[in-house]
């Protein structure tokens, strides 16, 4: 079969309940295993930002890096972790992103982009979008440019893309 989404669905694992009731876990582990899949995956994400200057690819911990460091590989550009609070060990730049209770930090270093860097941002899932949102506040922080958004899944019923108007956004697999 040739890959595609719909193809690409079928290495996606749901997981009722979890980590918590009402949640349906996506689980990527078996599109990461199957080589066809994961190649496929970070093609397609690369190949919709081809001929653009890419600079950084930004992965946001922690499945991001995953699918984040190939296609820094792919463009020739460097790769910049976007952690959680309390795991890079120097000087940080820090935003916050909203919970459904409450809020966390997300943390970069502060040298990690050069003024001007042309930046694409990668996560595993798009849901409600507020973990993209900080980041690109976090990129812009430091002076530099997001290019745009890379996700494998996006799940459209939450409506995240509405807080990341204004930016190329490109996901795999929708679920509506
Ligand atoms: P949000 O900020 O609401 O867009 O949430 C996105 C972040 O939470 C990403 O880093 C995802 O890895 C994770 N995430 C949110 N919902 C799910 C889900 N249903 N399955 C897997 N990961 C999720």
């Amino acid at each position: 079969m040739t890959p595609d989404a719909t193809w690409l669905k079928d290495h996606i694992r749901d997981i009722a309940d979890w980590p918590k009731p009402g949640v349906t876990f996506k689980d990527i582990t078996p599109m990461l295993a199957d080589v066809d899949a994961f190649r496929f995956t970070v093609d397609a994400i690369a190949d919709h930002y081809a001929g653009r200057t890419i600079d950084k690819v930004c992965g946001i911990e922690a499945r991001g890096f995953i699918v984040a460091a190939p296609i820094a590989y792919r463009f020739g550009a460097g790769f910049v972790p976007v952690r959680k609070a309390g795991k890079l060990p120097w000087d940080i730049e820090k935003e916050e992103y909203e919970l459904e209770y409450g809020t966390d930090l997300l943390e970069v270093h502060r040298d990690a982009f050069g003024r001007g860097d042309q930046v694409l941002i990668i996560d595993d899932v798009m849901a409600t979008g507020g973990t993209a949102a900080a980041t690109i506040r976090l990129v812009e922080k430091l002076g530099a440019t997001v290019v745009g958004l890379g996700f494998i899944i996006e799940l459209a019923f939450l409506h995240g893309r509405e807080r990341l108007t204004g930016h190329d956004v490109v996901s795999l697999v929708t679920y509506e």
